[in-house]
């Protein structure tokens, strides 16, 4: 049978490891007899039953311990920000760099507690050359999902993310009896930025805002680009106070700093609603009490954070 696969084999790290650079065009490897034919189709077919990249390593490495032992498997691809482990680490790696063409797809570690034989090694080799194509559909479809997700002007997530995430974090904090606070953020005064600085600039300040918005909040805190020149953030796990602190410091420090683009200084303020979640309402009742208090802030002058309570709100 003529294969269209190739495999180059990488320097050993280390006298237990195997360190290889498996590289397809992604044809079916040639069979052994411990591999036959059938059960690399079968495993192909099983593969080809989803675009979940964590669920098609797992489906992977229960296909993989059906032929050769393993106690775990990890899969790495940093710069798509995807890292799964299945099972336990072990002392003995057999690590594979995934390449289709000039691809890079990701590196794929074998945990084992016996040292893998030359024999067992290319059997790993051929049963990952079966994981390329779906694992590169996979990866496109994430990215995909990635990209409708983003706002493509400040790289935050964006409206569509949001109707996705909220519903989520809701119910998170319903189900653990958790906090679950929102931060609604407006740019003062942006529409006079773009007049008198243009569109070019404008759009500079939306992007450096964003991120010194992201540098400021938590890992587990989600800034989404609401509309044009809004912003949310979604704060789990945080209760009146603590979004009382985030928002003061974030108003604080975006009025302390101008934002410099193409060398020209401009400084920009920005106006915060705040809102808890409490025991009765919807996501949708959560966001109009946020949207709310912005307004507050607004009415009573910008440059302002309030903290919607549930009967009232809080300026500062
Ligand atoms: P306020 O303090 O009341 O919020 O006033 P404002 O001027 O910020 O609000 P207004 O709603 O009057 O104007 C918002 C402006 O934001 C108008 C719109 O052209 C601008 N804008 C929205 N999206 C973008 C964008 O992506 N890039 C740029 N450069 N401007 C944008
Ligand atoms: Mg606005
Ligand atoms: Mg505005």
């Amino acid at each position: 049978m003529a294969t269209n696969y190739q495999t180059i084999r990488g320097n050993l790290k280390a006298a237990n490891d195997n360190h290889r650079v498996v590289t397809t065009a992604g044809a079916l490897p040639r069979s052994s007899n411990r591999q036959p034919r059938n059960a690399l189709l079968e495993i192909t077919q099983v593969l080809q039953t989803t675009l979940d990249i964590e669920e098609l390593i797992t489906l992977f490495s229960a296909e993989v311990a059906r032929l050769l032992d393993h106690s775990g498997v990890q899969y790495q691809n940093t710069s798509a920000g995807i890292s799964h482990t299945i099972g336990q680490r072990t002392l003995h790696n057999c690590e594979y760099r995934l390449m289709m063409g000039p691809e890079y797809l990701g590196n794929m570690t074998f945990m084992r507690r016996t040292r893998c034989s030359e024999d067992e090694a290319n059997q790993l080799e051929n049963l990952v050359c079966v994981l390329m194509h779906p694992l590169r559909n996979a990866l496109r479809f994430h990215a995909a999902v990635e990209s409708a997700h983003t706002d493509p002007l400040t790289g935050v997530c964006n409206r569509a993310a949001l109707d996705k995430a909220l519903p989520r974090e809701f119910s998170i904090a319903r189900r653990q009896d958790s906090e679950l606070s929102l931060l609604m953020i407006d740019i003062d005064h942006f529409k006079a930025i773009n007049d008198q600085h243009g569109h070019v600039a404008g759009d500079c300040v939306l992007r450096d805002i964003a991120q010194r918005i992201g540098d400021t909040i938590r890992a587990t805190d989600i800034l989404f680009r609401y509309g044009g020149e809004e912003f949310l953030v979604v704060l789990s796990n945080t209760d009146g106070a603590g979004t009382e602190l985030l928002g003061e410091r974030l108003r604080r420090a975006l009025a302390d700093m101008p934002c410099t683009c193409d060398e020209t200084e401009i400084p920009v303020t920005i106006s915060l609603g705040g809102a808890t979640l409490n025991d009765s309402e919807s996501i949708q009742d959560l966001l109009k009490r946020a949207d709310d208090s912005l307004y507050q802030a607004k009415d009573s002058g910008r440059n302002r954070l309030v903290i919607s309570t549930e009967s009232d709100s809080v300026t500062s």
